[in-house]
């Protein structure tokens, strides 16, 4: 299956049309390639998710609730997500991905920014995730988020490795994962560091999401978590930091000189109550992010105005957009969607709605329909695979 291909999408009914060319938008198409009509339709630029984890893809699922409510953000990651990943394995992630994948490109979603952890099956599981998007046709971001939190620095050095092994291709990169900053040595974080300019890459890191990641950089001597991860080397400029809760608009400043982007999660905040990003408006580079909460970008933009509303931040706009610069950055394209050099990926909505999705060139919906897939079908798999994980996550 070719990952990318040739199309001449339009004229739409303004009049646009965009030739795209071996993936990437060109001026103009040879007279041969095949044209996508959309005459009825208004083409857009494809949405950028930039923080997620698809392993989380089947809660909608039914997860169960833990006997005792979690109290604090350590609480709803020891009872919640770190026991979810625990139970993880290659059939429930692949049924995972493949269903959040699905309903990402009918949402109009055209590149995923995965970070993963699946720390009883580390080996192999961007494999998994990378195998899934080259099926379904997204564009994708993967990293393993490195930790040491359940078995000690082998665990961190495993997840490293699994980094190191995402073969680049026009549909996906890779990137060097660490959870964050509270669950990971001295030497793992330079390991990082090293591994990212070694492999011409960034670091994809949550940063600051909970003050429990503040106070624990802090009792290591650093300022904070990212005062931590600049001093050891380990923030390459481009590197990805989920989240930015609980930082000053100092230390935002500080790491836009550094050219670190970061990633905004509004729903996600809210869901695990650890506060609203108030100073991400001090940087130049700020994407949005749904970490793991479905891919529907617009509900996610819409949730950000409302918090922003109620937060009284009034430097929250253009987040959704600025997710193309940073995808232009890994893949070397040009950072404006829709102009020539830029990633062939584009939505025609229709009445609103999403009618065709095209990414790196190749139709991946087409009316409202997968291509390469069948959204029942994916449906049933995540159904049987999400009964399974809820037994397996009962004995963790
Ligand atoms: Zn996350």
């Amino acid at each position: 299956m070719a990952l990318t291909g040739s199309l001449v999408v339009g004229p739409d009914r303004s009049g646009r049309t965009v030739a795209i060319v071996d993936g990437i938008v060109a001026a103009r198409a040879p007279d041969a390639t095949p044209t996508l009509h959309c005459s009825d339709g208004e083409i857009v630029p494809g949405a950028v998710c930039a923080h997620t984890h698809m392993y989380s893809g089947l809660v909608p699922y039914g997860m169960p609730q833990p006997a005792s409510p979690p109290e604090n953000f350590l609480e709803i990651l020891g009872k919640v997500w770190w026991r979810l990943d625990k139970a993880i394995d290659a059939q429930s992630l692949e049924a995972s991905a493949r269903d959040y994948i699905a309903r990402a490109l009918l949402a109009g979603t055209t590149t995923l920014v995965d970070h993963h952890e699946s720390p009883n099956m580390i080996d192999g599981s961007l494999a998994i995730l990378g195998d899934a998007c080259a099926a379904l046709g997204i564009r994708a971001v993967l990293c393993y988020g490195a930790t040491e939190r359940n078995f000690g620095r082998e665990e961190a050095v495993r997840g490293l490795a699994e980094c190191c092994k995402v073969q680049a291709s026009p549909l996906l990169r890779g990137l060097i994962g660490l959870h964050a900053s509270f669950t990971v040595s001295d030497d793992t974080v330079r390991e990082a560091g090293d591994l990212a300019r070694d492999f011409g890459t960034v670091l994809h890191v949550h940063v600051a999401e909970d003050m429990a990641d503040v106070a624990d950089a802090q009792a290591r001597g650093s300022a904070g978590p990212l005062e931590r991860l600049l001093s050891l080397g380990a923030l390459v400029p481009g590197s990805i930091l989920a989240h930015g809760v609980h930082l000053s608009a100092d230390q935002v400043r500080a790491a836009d000189a550094h050219r670190c982007w970061f990633v905004h999660n509004p729903r996600s905040n809210e869901g695990n109550r650890v506060g609203y990003a108030r100073m991400l408006s001090h940087s130049t580079r700020v994407a949005l992010g749904t970490d793991g909460w479905n891919a529907d970008m617009a509900e996610e933009e819409s949730a950000l105005a409302r918090l922003a509303g109620q937060n009284g931040d009034a430097g929250f706009s253009g987040r959704l957009a600025a997710g193309h610069r940073l995808v232009a950055e890994r893949f070397d394209t040009h950072p404006e969607p829709l102009a020539p050099g830029a990633v062939g990926d584009l939505v025609v909505r229709t009445n609103g709605g999403i009618r065709h999705v095209v990414v790196g060139g190749r139709p991946v919906v087409c009316d409202g329909r997968l291509v390469n897939g069948n959204l029942d079908t994916i449906a049933e798999a995540a159904r049987t695979q999400a009964s399974r994980l809820w037994t397996r996550m009962a004995t963790i």
